[in-house]
This record gives structure tokens, sequence and C-alpha cells, in this order.
């Protein structure tokens, strides 16, 4: 188990899971502003091998992993990790959860987050009374993406909400706090995709090595070496 890396006693961990269809700064910057928020050691991306709730993606899981590695370079404490391609059938997000409880331990400061947009169906989830009992829910806003809440996901989050950031380090497990980051991007992979499959530009929306590589893959549409500048 890694070392706390902050002032704090027990190990505060983020699980920060996707589809990452692929890696963008949206996703990159606001891993970066949680782990400051959050006072957090580590934030854990996972790309999702199957996930569970939408179309399987055109790329491959090993493939957005690759280009979540390169995303993420030399970023202290954002760690891209592969675990979810090594299980087999979907990828669950209690299933990961429970792995990083076994690995930080009881005391550890398990904080699942996530966008508003992913937030919104998360009484769909598997056992997402489990998700609750293993970890916090950090939720992300997002431009364009608030709407009503469903009764379901009002009944399951009911008593669970914190204000600030100290009231849910307070205990391991159970709480939810919204937070609006100081950056808040309105870019999405849909988007990036559409424009790789027209060959339009995606300069700034991509860490300059994720946007290499996947041109040289041909990845999205992409033709093998096309610029796209
Ligand atoms: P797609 O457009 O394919 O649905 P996406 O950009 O929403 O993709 P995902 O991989 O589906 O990316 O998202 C992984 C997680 O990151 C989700 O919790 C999502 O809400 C969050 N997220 C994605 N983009 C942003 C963003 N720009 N700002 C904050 N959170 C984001």
């Amino acid at each position: 188990m890694p070392v706390p890396l902050g002032t704090h006693e027990s190990p505060r961990i983020a699980m920060f899971g996707g589809t990452f269809d692929p890696v963008h700064l949206g996703h990159l910057r606001s891993a970066v502003e949680l782990r400051d928020a959050l006072a957090l050691d580590y934030v854990h991306m996972l790309p999702a091998a199957r996930p569970p709730l939408r179309e399987a993606p055109g790329v491959s899981a090993e493939h957005r992993l690759e280009l979540l590695q390169l995303g993420i370079g030399d970023t202290p404490g954002l760690v891209a990790d592969g675990r979810e391609l090594k299980r087999s059938g979907p990828s669950f997000s209690a299933d990961t959860l429970a792995e990083l409880r076994a690995e930080y331990g009881d005391q550890a400061r398990l904080v699942m987050a996530l966008g508003h947009d992913a937030f919104l169906r998360l009484a769909d989830w598997h056992e997402p009374e489990r998700l609750f009992e293993l970890a916090h829910v950090v939720v992300m806003e997002r431009p364009d993406h608030d709407a009503p809440l469903s009764n379901a996901l009002s009944e399951l989050i009911a008593g669970r909400e914190v204000n600030t950031p100290a009231q849910l380090m307070a205990s391991t497990a159970g709480g939810l706090l919204h937070l609006s980051l100081p950056t808040r991007m309105a870019v999405s992979a849909t988007y990036v995709r559409q424009r790789l499959a027209r060959g339009c530009s995606v300069r700034y929306l991509l860490t300059a090595d994720v946007e290499r590589h996947l041109l040289a893959l041909g990845l999205y549409g992409t033709g093998v070496g096309e610029q796209l500048g």
C-alpha cells in the first residue's frame, strides 16, 4: 500500500472511472483539481474494459489505457490503473472499489468521483447501495449537464449529502459531496471523436502526446500519420 503523501493519517484515494474514449483535458484537469480540492494522495483513473451501461467503444480497452497513460504522463498523484482490463465480464465500479478498499485499508478515505452526467444514472448502476458502503461519492459539475434527479436517485442519496470536503473526510465512506471545481471544461469524448472522424482539429482538447499517438495509430477514423493540426 502506498504511503499517504499529505499531512493526514489515513490514505485519501479517489477512483475516477470512465470509458476514456479517448481521455481528454476535461478528464485530466478535473482529476488534478479533484486531488487538490480533497487533498488526495492518489486519483486512480480506470478505463472500463466493458462499460455496462453503454455500447462497446470502437477503440480497444488496451488502446484507451495506453492513451490514458500518455495523457497522465508524470502528473503527480494521478495513476493510470488498468485493473478493469484484467477482469472478465462487465466492469462494475463496486468490484473495483472493493479491491481499492482491500488495498488501502479500512481507515482509508475512499472516494468515487464522477461527473454530473454520470451521477444522474447512478441508481441504474450495479449494486448502487454497495457503492456507498465502500466509498464516498463526489460529483463534479460539468457545463451543459444539469438535469433533474430521478426519484430512484433521490432515494439512493437521501441523508448522505455533506457540504464541505472536511465533513466528507471525517468518515471513511457513505457521504455525497457536490464539487464545483475551478475549471469546468465543456469538452466531451463524443465531441473529440466526432471531430476526429471528420478530419477536424482536436488541438488543445487532448494533450499533445495523446493527439500524436492516436493519429499515429489511425484511431477514431483518422488515417495513419494524418496531420489535423
Ligand atoms: P462520452 O462523450 O463518450 O460520453 P465523456 O467525455 O463523458 O465521454 P467518459 O469517459 O464517459 O467521458 O467519462 C468518464 C467520467 O469523466 C464521467 O464521470 C464523466 O462525467 C467525467 N467527465 C467527462 N468529461 C468531463 C469534463 N469535461 N469535466 C468533468 N468531468 C468529466
